[in-house]
């Protein structure tokens, strides 16, 4: 098994949004100015904040349904409940769960969310 590839990066503001839906997300400005990106979709991931490393899903991509402008990479970390503005935040990618899609609702959308917890979880369990 070889290591997992991970970003590293700041905790960034962005539109509100994941809170909105009940998945609050911490958005991930990537320190490295070339890194390469895995592709869009969501992922079942570790991320380390403040010393320690939780259970969490991440999604990268241009959020088709919520606005499809700029290409955002954010986490929803499990079990969490911190503002964590402008901390560093380190990524391990587990593995990819889906690709992106638009839904035709946020309702549509946030149950997906809610699916893809279960997937990232069940996944996470056995790793
Ligand atoms: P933003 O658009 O600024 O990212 P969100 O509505 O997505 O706002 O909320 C994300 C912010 O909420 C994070 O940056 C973090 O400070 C905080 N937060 C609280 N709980 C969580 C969690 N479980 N996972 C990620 N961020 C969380
Ligand atoms: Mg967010």
């Amino acid at each position: 098994l070889g290591r997992l590839y991970s970003i590293q990066g700041t905790v960034v503001e962005g539109k509100k949004i994941g809170s909105k839906l009940g998945f609050p997300t911490a958005n991930i400005s990537v320190a490295e100015e070339f890194k390469l990106i895995p592709k869009d979709g969501a992922y079942a991931v570790r991320a380390e904040v403040g010393g320690h490393w939780y259970k969490a899903m991440l999604n990268v991509g241009i959020r088709p349904t919520v606005d499809g402008l700029n290409r955002v990479i954010e986490t929803h970390i499990f079990d969490f409940d911190q503002q964590i503005y402008d901390q560093p935040i380190q990524i391990e990618f587990v593995k990819h769960l889906r690709d992106e899609k638009k839904f035709d609702s946020l309702d549509d959308l946030k149950a997906q969310l809610k699916k893809d917890k279960v997937s990232a979880l069940t996944l996470l369990e056995e790793y």
